[in-house]
């Protein structure tokens, strides 16, 4: 049971493992892509600071130089200002510039070098701006300008190599990151749609699998309840093969049941009914003098024993029937009936327990045709009008009535007895089902009205009342009428 248990909840985790699994994997390569690319980025931003601070330093020593060419033949000392200004941001930016390379040691090494070029041009033009300024030495320039110009040429070479170098960085980096934007977006449609995928293949298996089995069940259910025979048992050993397991035994157990309930009831019909004919006819023999006249103390005590031996005849007999009504033993065998007769003989067999109470049956019966089984359509009125006496108070009035209406023959028996209390509602017609059981009235066993919705659905008809309490009640019925007639 605990491994059955097992398999239906590790198909479930499965169904949401797998999906899950494949997830993380996808979201970790989509994580590792994207880290990539941001590292890309960040390769392609530094190599375009690089560019740019190697750009303005380049624009920024080349301005200088011009400066300086200027100041030596107007000799302005607002140029020399000028001069100051240009070059003061330099070191900074070198310092910039070394941070921004620091982490690559041969272009950490270039720019070291380019810096030592620079400020050794910026030295020589230092000593320019010096010597230039002195008015006794006016062909100083003629020195100092192919030392600039070795030192200009130098670190111009040495910048345009950093620069070609980080542009071209730059350029594939950019072209790296558009390839990885076109890779991750790929990736996510593709791990988006095999998910997907999967979540529906599995969801479907693990659905069918299980509704498939599961309606086998809930047909079998049907099946029992109609007392057809059961479907094959369903394969598998997870719990709800294991229920269908215990559904079979069910079954079987309830077919065991069955059986010995019939084997109960045939039972008592042959060997309770046969030795209760015998004590009646004995007793009658009795009544009748056959054995010698009694005392009338004697005869008093022989009919009540004759009283309650017939009461036990007719629980018994009241047992076998509905026993063979609900297990559908008992067919009905409906015949076209005239009403009126058949009412008649009712009212004649309760004659003398209605004359016992004084009580007035009045029929008021329209003379229609019926399709019915003639004995058992007599059992439900009997009991109907036999309920009724019992019901009245004694030197009252009962009425039965029958009319075809609608497509029925109705039949009602109205009485002003003792009524229904409202909450009993339908389940009177339960068996075993007594209103009032402690009324004092001499009560049946509770299974006439039972019998009698049986015998009157089973001629596809309804059967119902209407009561106040006090007052009195009708009980109807409604047999249809076949359509041919
Ligand atoms: P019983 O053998 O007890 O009469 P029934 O199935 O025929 O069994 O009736 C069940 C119960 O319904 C009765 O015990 C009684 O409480 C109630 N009942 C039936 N018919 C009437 C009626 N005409 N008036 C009042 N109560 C009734």
């Amino acid at each position: 049971m605990t491994t059955a248990k097992r398999k239906i909840e590790q198909r479930g985790i499965v169904l949401v493992m797998v999906p899950l699994l494949f997830e993380l994997i996808f979201v970790g390569v989509l994580a590792k892509m994207l880290l990539d690319a941001r590292n890309q980025l960040f390769e392609e931003r530094r190599a375009r600071s690089v560019v740019t601070t190697v750009s303005v330093l380049s624009r920024r020593t080349q301005t200088a130089a011009r400066i300086l060419a200027r100041y030596t033949n107007d000799r302005e000392p607002a140029l020399l200002e000028q001069y100051d200004r240009v070059i003061a941001p330099a070191p900074g930016e070198f310092k910039e510039l070394r941070a921004l390379v620091k982490d690559r040691p041969e272009d950490l090494r270039t720019v070291i070098a380019l810096e030592h070029s620079v400020l050794k041009a910026i030295a020589i033009l230092e000593d320019c701006k010096e010597v230039f300024g002195q008015k006794n030495n006016k062909m100083a320039h003629l020195v100092y300008y192919p030392r600039l110009y070795r030192a200009g040429m130098t670190a111009e070479k040495e910048m345009d190599t950093l620069l070609q170098r980080y542009r071209a960085k730059e350029r594939a980096d950019r072209e790296a990151n558009d390839r990885a934007s076109g890779i991750i977006f790929a990736w996510l449609a593709i791990g988006v749609l095999f998910n997907v995928g999967v979540a529906i293949i599995l969801a479907v298996f693990f659905s069918r699998s299980i509704t498939r089995r599961l309606e086998v069940l809930t047909d079998n259910t049907m099946r029992l309840s109609e007392k057809r025979p059961l479907s094959e048992r369903v394969e598998g050993d997870d719990e709800i093969a294991e229920l269908d397991r215990v559904f079979h035994r069910m079954a079987d157990a309830l077919h065991e049941a069955d059986r010995l309930k019939q084997d109960f009831f045939s039972m008592v019909s042959h060997d309770l009914r046969t030795p209760l004919s015998a004590v009646q006819g004995t007793l009658t023999l009795l009544l009748d003098g056959t054995y010698g006249e009694l005392e009338p103390r004697g005869e008093d005590r022989v009919r009540v024993a004759q009283a309650e031996t017939e009461r036990l005849m007719s629980l018994v007999n009241n047992l076998l029937d509905i026993e063979r009504l609900e297990s559908g033993q008992l067919a009905v065998a409906p015949s076209p009936l005239e009403l009126a007769p058949l009412v008649k003989a009712a009212v004649e067999s309760v004659r003398s327990l209605s004359e016992a109470k004084k009580i007035e049956i009045v029929s008021n019966v329209e003379d229609v045709l019926l399709s019915a089984d003639k004995e058992r359509m007599m059992q439900v009125l009997i009991n109907l009008l036999g309920n009724a006496i019992k019901f009245s108070p004694p030197e009252s009035r009962i009425e039965i009535a029958g009319r075809i209406a609608d497509g029925t023959v109705d039949i009602s028996v109205t009485d002003s007895g003792t009524g229904i209390p409202k909450d009993v509602g339908d389940s009177i017609f339960d068996r075993w089902r007594q209103a009032e059981p402690d009324s004092g009235v001499d009560r049946g066993s509770g299974l006439g009205l039972a019998i009698s919705r049986h015998i009157v659905e089973a001629h596809g008809g309804e059967i119902g009342y209407e009561s106040r309490e006090g007052e009195g009640s009708t009980f109807f019925l409604r047999i249809p009428v076949p359509e041919d007639e």
